[in-house]
C-alpha cells in the first residue's frame, strides 16, 4: 500500500468519486483495491450510461437483431446450401434479453464495488469548495463529506438540438431506444454517427424502414472516408435506409405521425416536411457538469466539458488544481466506456503516487454494426499533417477481406483494413477497419500503437491460419515491404 492511504483522520474519505459509470467504477475500485478509503456517489443507476442506457443494452439488441438478419438473409444462406424457414422473432423477448443483461451487469458491478470495500453513497453529488463533496439524497437529506482527493465522473447525456421536442415515445433518444418498446414501421434517425448506425442496424434487421438524416454533406462523416464509402454500400445503401444529407431537422414534433421539418443546412430554408412513425435523435452527447458547483473551486468548463491534463487533473487557467480530478465523458476526450475506465485508473495511480499519463492514441473505437467498423490512432489526415510537421512520409497499405481465407469461408468477404505507418521508422500510427469482427481485430493494432511498434518487427509475428487476424499480418508485411522495397 502506498503512503497515499495514510490519510489524515480529518478527512471522511481518501477519495470520493462522483458518478458510478465506467469511469467512476474503475476509479473507485482501483482506489479501494489499493487500500484507499473510497466513497462513490451515484444519483441514478449504478453503472451509468454504458451499463443502463448504452453499450450493454445496445449490444444485446445488436446480437439478437444480427441473428435475425443472418437467418433472414436467404441469399447468404443459399451460398452454403442452407434453406431456412422464414424467420420469426418476438420483439418483447429481444427487449427482455437486453433488460436482463443490464440487470446482471449492474448487479455484478455493484457487488464488485461493495466487495472492494468502497462505500456507495446514493444521492446527487456536488463540490463544496476544495476537498469537500455535498451529497443530497432523494429524501432531501443533505450531507457534506470531506476527502483528500475528489474525482468527478459524471458522464454525459444525449444532446437534443433546439427545435426538436422529445416525448420519449414517438420522438426519443438512445436512452429510450435501448428498451425497444415498439417497432415503428418507419423511423427517422437523426445523425449518422456510431449510435445512429447501430440503431439503424437493429431497426432494419427487425423490418423497419429507416430514413437517416445527416446535417453534414456525407453520411458517416466521423469515419475514415474510404472506410465510410465501402461500409455505407452495405450498411446504408444495401438496406431499407434512405439517406438525406446536408439537411437539418429544424423542428421535430412528436405525435402520430411525427412531423419533421427539414431545412437546408447552409441557408436554413425549409426544404421539405416529412411524416414518420418515430424519430430517434442521435446527434451526440453533452457533458453532465452544470449542477456540480464547479464555481466553488473556480473551474470554468469548455461548453460543459471539464478541462483536464493527461494525468486527469482538473485545470484552472491551464494549471492543475490540487486534489481535483475528472475522468470519462465529462472530460470530452474520446467518449467511450473503456476510455473512461482507463482514465479512472490513471487518475488513481497518480493519486497513489505512481505517475502515469493516458495515451489516447492507442485507444480503439468500434461500431457494432453487421459487419463492424473500428479504428485506432490517427486519422489519415492527422497522420499526413504529423508527417509534414515532423518531416516523414506517410505509408498507407490496404488489406482486403476478400483475400482472407476465413472471411471467404464465412462468405463475408466485404471489408477493408487500412494501416497507417511512418515510412522512415515503420511506426504504426493508426488503422481503420470495416468487416467481419473488425471490433476484435483492431485490438492487435491498438496494442502495437500503445508500444509504438514498427511494422518490420510486427511483420515477423506469426498469425493463426485460417483466421481474420491474418488480415493484420498481411497489412504489416505489405508495410514492411513498402519500407524495405
Ligand atoms: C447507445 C450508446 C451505445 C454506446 N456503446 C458504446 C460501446 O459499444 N462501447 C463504448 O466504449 N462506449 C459506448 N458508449 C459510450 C459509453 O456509454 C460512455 O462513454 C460511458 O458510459 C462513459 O462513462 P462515464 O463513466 O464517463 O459516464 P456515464 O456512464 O455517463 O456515468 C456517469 C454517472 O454519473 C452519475 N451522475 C451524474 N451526475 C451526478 C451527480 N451530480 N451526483 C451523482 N451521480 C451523478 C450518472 O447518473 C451516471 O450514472 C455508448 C453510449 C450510448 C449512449
Amino acid at each position: 500500500m502506498s503512503d497515499a492511504s495514510a490519510a489524515p483522520p480529518s478527512f471522511d474519505f481518501d477519495v470520493i468519486v462522483i458518478g458510478a459509470g465506467y469511469g467512476g467504477f474503475d476509479a473507485a475500485k482501483h482506489a479501494a483495491d489499493h487500500g484507499l478509503r473510497t466513497a462513490i456517489v451515484e444519483s441514478r443507476d449504478m453503472g451509468g450510461t454504458c451499463v443502463n442506457r448504452g453499450c450493454v443494452p445496445s449490444k444485446a439488441l445488436l446480437a439478437a437483431s444480427g441473428r435475425v438478419r443472418e437467418l433472414a438473409d436467404a441469399e447468404h444462406l443459399k451460398g452454403f446450401g442452407i434453406h431456412a424457414a422464414p424467420v420469426r422473432f418476438e420483439r418483447q423477448k429481444i427487449a427482455d434479453h437486453a433488460n436482463q443483461l443490464v440487470e446482471t451487469i449492474r448487479t455484478n458491478l455493484t457487488r464488485t464495488l461493495e466487495r472492494s470495500g468502497a462505500t456507495i453513497l446514493r444521492g446527487k453529488g456536488r463540490l463544496e469548495g476544495s476537498q469537500c463533496v455535498g451529497v443530497r439524497q432523494s429524501n432531501g437529506v443533505d450531507r457534506i463529506y470531506s476527502a483528500r482527493e475528489v474525482i468527478i465522473a459524471t458522464g454525459s447525456d444525449p444532446f437534443v438540438p433546439p427545435g426538436i421536442e422529445t416525448d420519449g415515445r414517438t420522438v426519443f433518444t438512445s436512452d429510450e431506444a435501448v428498451s425497444l418498446e415498439w417497432l415503428p414501421r418507419w423511423i427517422a434517425i437523426i445523425g449518422s454517427g456510431y449510435i445512429g448506425l447501430e440503431f439503424a442496424d437493429v431497426y432494419t434487421a427487425l423490418g423497419c424502414e429507416v430514413t437517416m438524416i445527416e446535417a453534414l454533406d456525407r453520411a458517416m462523416p466521423t469515419f475514415d472516408p474510404d472506410i465510410a464509402k465501402l461500409a455505407a454500400r452495405k450498411l446504408i445503401d444495401g438496406r431499407d435506409i434512405e439517406t438525406r444529407v446536408g439537411l437539418l431537422a429544424r423542428t421535430v414534433t412528436p405525435g402520430c405521425p411525427v412531423t419533421i421539418e427539414l431545412a437546408d443546412m447552409q441557408t436554413r430554408e425549409l426544404v421539405e416536411t416529412i411524416e414518420v412513425d418515430a424519430v430517434l435523435v442521435a446527434t451526440g452527447r453533452v457533458p453532465v457538469s452544470k449542477d456540480l458547483n464547479l464555481g466553488s473551486v473556480g473551474v470554468e468548463t469548455n461548453r460543459g466539458f471539464i478541462p483536464v491534463n493527461d494525468q486527469l487533473q482538473v485545470l484552472v487557467d491551464g494549471q492543475p488544481l490540487p486534489h481535483l480530478w475528472a475522468v470519462g465523458d465529462v472530460t470530452g476526450k474520446m467518449m467511450l466506456a473503456h476510455t473512461a475506465a482507463a482514465q479512472g485508473t490513471v487518475a488513481v495511480d497518480n493519486i497513489l503516487g505512481h505517475p502515469r499519463t493516458i495515451d489516447y492514441r492507442s485507444i480503439p473505437a468500434a461500431t457494432f454494426t453487421h459487419p463492424e467498423i473500428s479504428s485506432v490512432g490517427l486519422s489519415e489526415a492527422e497522420a499526413r499533417s504529423l508527417g509534414e510537421s515532423e518531416g516523414f512520409e506517410l505509408g498507407v497499405v490496404r488489406s482486403y477481406f476478400k483475400a482472407n481465407t476465413k472471411a471467404l469461408a464465412e462468405l463475408e468477404s466485404d471489408g477493408l483494413m487500412k494501416l497507417l505507418f511512418r515510412k522512415d521508422n515503420g511506426e504504426v500510427l493508426g488503422a481503420h477497419l470495416y468487416g467481419l469482427h473488425a471490433a476484435d481485430l483492431i485490438q492487435e493494432i491498438a496494442n502495437a500503437v500503445a508500444r509504438r511498434q514498427g511494422v518490420r518487427e510486427l511483420a515477423t509475428e506469426v498469425h493463426t491460419h485460417p483466421t481474420l487476424s491474418e488480415l493484420v499480418e498481411v497489412a504489416y508485411k505489405q508495410a514492411a515491404m513498402a519500407i524495405d522495397g
